[in-house]
């Protein structure tokens, strides 16, 4: 049921179509139910019972991508990401999930045991292609070139607490899925850039995938364990911060848990302290001033900012910043970098005619800074840009893989 703080959300809205021409999805589709004032409106007429629930609606409803560039243009302040969010939550509770999300987020929260040695080589391809046997691919490439799973889950091959001699600082380390499953070279370059600078890292081993694609594709309940369970472990006064790399985990730990469980009438107390304590990773590095200690690396780097990191955290200049710290790595911004690549975790695979669209603008704009890395902290926006590259010779990397290998990890 929709609260009715977020119900009454809609009555904000003045149709004055400012969110039209910024959003990506409308840009690409060019009519009006699948702009943000045109959803708006429709979920309007749904809550006031002059429409149904269709199979049409739905289909719209679920053409977003959730990056919250309609949010952040409205004028009237309307928070339009947590309104469809919540018609989404409205729109599983009738209808369910999809048996392929369903399976897919049992193995995320741990209801569905991973196949015996899931990180052989090709379990967790096979595992994806099962379940999305028609659009597996990642941009343009089949799961099969793209994703490299590690070797082992990231969280076994490190230790629980990495201790430094006369520690500077202390910080828990929220891993998130794709670092600990499919990018753990980002991993091992957060825990190597932190050690360096004299912090002990404390990598909490029983936590869980952060649960926001389970909420964003409508359902929060069977997302509440894992957020719960998270809360209870990082929810810690001891340490400076809580660093996340992965901008959808800091999204969900600084701003999403408070507002689920207020919206399911849980306790938010601890939610909320936790919050206050969440860093991305590039905010918590702005506090060295790495003097002497970078090394050059040649080249020329641009900057994509992820929508959960831009929007959702407003983290804007500390990736920048850090970038241009570098020596002899020249930092070129592109056109467009705060516009969305497309990605938006399977939206790519549900809407890939729309993605490709979005992705074919942001790869133009890549390729034309004349880049030899491109440098962006989500691992699902260096998914969509790698796998939608044109040109040889340009390397996609979490900003935090570049500093490692400027401080000679
Ligand atoms: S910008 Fe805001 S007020 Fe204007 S049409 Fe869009 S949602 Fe409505
Ligand atoms: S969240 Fe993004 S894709 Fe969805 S309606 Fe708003 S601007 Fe468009």
């Amino acid at each position: 049921m929709i609260s009715k703080t977020i119900r009454e959300e809609v009555y904000n809205c003045i149709k004055c179509g400012i969110c039209l021409t910024p959003c990506p999805v409308y840009k690409q589709r060019l009519m009006e139910p699948f702009s943000p004032r045109g959803k708006v409106q429709l979920i309007r007429n749904i809550l006031e019972g002059r429409l149904n629930l269709s199979e049409n609606f739905i289909r719209i409803l679920f053409t977003c991508l959730l990056c919250e560039t309609c949010t952040v243009n409205c004028p009237s302040g309307l928070k339009v990401d947590f309104l469809m969010k919540a018609m989404r939550t409205e729109v599983i509770d009738k209808f369910g999930l999809s048996e392929e999300k369903k399976v897919l987020f049992e193995f995320l929260t741990g209801q569905r045991p991973l196949p015996a040695n899931p990180f052989r080589e090709g379990a967790l391809n096979n595992i994806l292609t099962a379940l999305f046997p028609i659009k597996g691919k990642a941009g343009t490439d089949p799961f099969n070139k793209s994703l490299h799973p590690n070797g082992q889950s990231f969280l076994n091959m490190v230790s629980e607490v990495i201790k430094v001699p006369q520690p500077k600082g202390r910080v828990l380390y929220f891993t998130g899925c794709a670092t600990n499953y499919l990018d753990g070279a980002v991993g091992r370059a957060t825990v190597d850039v932190l050690s360096r600078l004299g912090v002990e890292v404390i990598i909490p081993k029983e936590q869980l995938c952060c649960g926001l694609p389970i909420f964003f594709a409508g359902d929060p309940k069977m997302a509440l364990p894992n957020i719960l369970k998270n809360v209870a472990l990082f929810n810690r006064q001891d340490v400076d911060a809580v660093v996340v790399e992965c901008a959808t985990c800091g999204a969900a730990l600084k701003k999403e848990y408070p507002h689920i469980l207020r919206e399911m009438g849980e306790k938010t107390d601890k939610a909320l302290a936790l919050s206050q304590k969440v860093m991305d990773i590039s905010q918590y590095l702005m506090r060295f001033d790495f003097g002497g200690m970078l090394r050059p690396v040649p080249g020329r780097v641009t900057y994509h900012d992820p929508c959960h990191l831009l929007r959702s955290q407003g983290v804007k200049n500390e990736p920048r910043s850090l970038l241009r710290k570098i020596p002899e790595l020249e930092f070129a911004e592109m056109d467009g970098a705060d516009v969305c690549c497309g990605g938006g975790g399977i939206f790519q695979w549900e809407h890939p005619e729309i993605s490709e669209g979005i992705t074919a603008r942001k790869i133009e704009n890549i390729e034309n800074t004349g880049a030899t890395f491109v440098a962006t902290g989500c691992p699902s926006c260096r998914l969509q840009i790698s796998g939608n590259l044109k040109k040889d010779g340009l390397e996609v990397v979490h900003p935090v893989q570049l500093l490692a290998r400027s401080l000679g990890g």
